[in-house]
């Protein structure tokens, strides 16, 4: 490990953004799945979906390379580039869903939700998961449930807790989980009203990811979007996690839930790493807000942004990446229910698509003793860090590993990923 750089990261960066692993790791090129460390050591990632088409795509590079050689300027122009890749986006939407917002990150994407929000309903109040994240501006810190965050829970928040079929509610029955947790949400609007804030909108990601990728109730999500609705509220769906083809059974993560959100915020793999967000939503929200709020963002949208953002498209149906992740997921979740059979440490399979995981426990899971592992998940990671294999961890306990590669791992590319999660689990048993 490279001290010198480390110690001059925290002598100008400070030591307080997070890097991963006891030893951290530093990259100097990538390409497909596949990272290249300053030594030439080469690392599987298991991990990023900010590089959703994969490292350093050709195309997206070169969509890049091309439009900023031509021409990159703020948003008070014309340009045919961001209308057609406007368009091409909304065309990946709910026929309600026609308007875009550009912005720079999944953070600009909820804080303008909020607004939006806000304006509309003419109230404050907020929904949230109680162990969650959507971004680091001051409504978002308000919000944040699932990371360290001072700020503290705003007094127009209320938490909920959500469902999991495979974790916390393992065993139970479906409809009684499902009639308890919107139980809890009638209570959280309830007390909103009674504050005086009355419901603005709910706001969750339909992966439940930062949870620890929950398995919910069949109907929790629609009961939980009728419910804010009957209240007066917006759903704001964030697909900063789930979008994109993420899950390989819809292009948006919402669709598996079979609701339309009224907001929809993009962020993270929408630009394959190039900064690129979004809101998405109907016209007449947009008229609504638009008249009384200029909405000018500098850089949302620029030109080289929305090149990046084509070229994302394109590469997707180009190699049909979302049947591949799904091809490739099924091999994956093959083989991990495998494992399952022969570590008893190990819980239910969770995740959808090209992101998924599972609960470690520090002993049989079948046994109430058995305990979230923190610790032995750790290890996992490191062990894995070790074999030149990139993942994390999640949940509450941090317990839950946390696998979500680019959607252009091949199913080589997993194979030779399992084999090396197999060593670990075996050498941690
Ligand atoms: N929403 C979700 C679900 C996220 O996971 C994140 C980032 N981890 C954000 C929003 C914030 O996105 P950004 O870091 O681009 O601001």
């Amino acid at each position: 490990m490279n001290h010198t750089l480390l110690e001059r990261r925290f002598n100008t960066l400070g030591p307080y953004t997070p890097l991963f692993y006891d030893q951290p790791l530093e990259f100097v090129s990538a390409s497909g799945v596949w990272l290249t460390d300053v030594n030439g050591d080469r690392y599987l990632d298991a991990y990023n979906n900010v590089p959703h088409v994969g490292h350093a795509h050709p195309h997206v590079v070169e969509a890049i390379r091309s439009q900023a050689s031509a021409l990159n300027i703020h948003t008070r122009y014309l340009n045919d580039r961001v209308v057609e890749y406007a368009e091409n986006l909304l065309a990946t939407f709910d026929r309600r869903l026609d308007r875009v917002m550009f912005t720079n990150s999944g953070s600009e994407s909820n804080d303008l939700a909020f607004r939006i929000a806000n304006q509309h309903t003419g109230h404050t109040g907020v929904l949230v998961s109680d162990f969650s994240y959507h971004g680091h501006t001051r409504a978002l810190a308000e919000v944040t449930t699932g990371l360290r965050c001072d700020e503290g829970i705003g007094n127009h928040v209320r938490t909920i807790r959500i469902p999991d079929l495979d974790g916390a509610d393992l065993g139970r029955s479906e409809s009684e989980v499902l009639t308890e947790s919107l139980g809890e949400v009638d209570s959280a609007i309830a007390s909103l009203q009674e504050h005086g804030f009355g419901v603005s909108a709910v706001l969750f990601d339909s992966l439940f990811s930062t949870e620890g990728l929950n398995r919910v109730p069949g109907g929790y999500v629609k009961g939980l979007a009728d419910r804010v609705r009957a209240a007066g509220g917006l759903v704001i769906g964030d697909e900063v996690q789930s979008g994109f083809g993420r899950t390989a059974s819809a292009f948006w993560g919402h669709q598996n839930h079979r609701i339309v959100p009224d907001l929809v915020t993009l962020g993270k793999p929408m630009g394959n790493g190039h900064p690129l967000g979004g809101v998405v939503l109907p016209a007449a929200l947009l008229d609504e807000f638009g008249p009384r709020n200029m909405y000018f963002n500098t850089f949302g949208g620029n030109p080289v942004s929305a090149a990046a953002g084509q070229a994302v498209l394109d590469v997707m149906e180009a190699e049909d990446l979302m049947a591949r992740a799904a091809a490739t997921s099924r091999v994956v979740r093959e083989q991990l229910e495998l494992l399952r059979t022969k570590h008893d440490h190990i819980g239910p399979i969770k995740g959808t698509g090209l992101f998924f995981g599972f609960e470690v426990f520090s002993g049989p899971v079948s046994e109430s003793a058995s305990r979230p592992d923190a610790e032995r998940t750790k290890r996992i990671v490191e062990r894995m860090r070790r074999d030149r294999v990139l993942i994390s961890r999640i949940g509450r306990d941090d317990s839950v590993l946390k696998m979500r590669p680019p959607l252009a791992l091949t199913i080589g590319e997993a194979e030779m990923f399992l084999d090396r999660l197999f060593a670990a689990i075996q050498a941690v048993a």
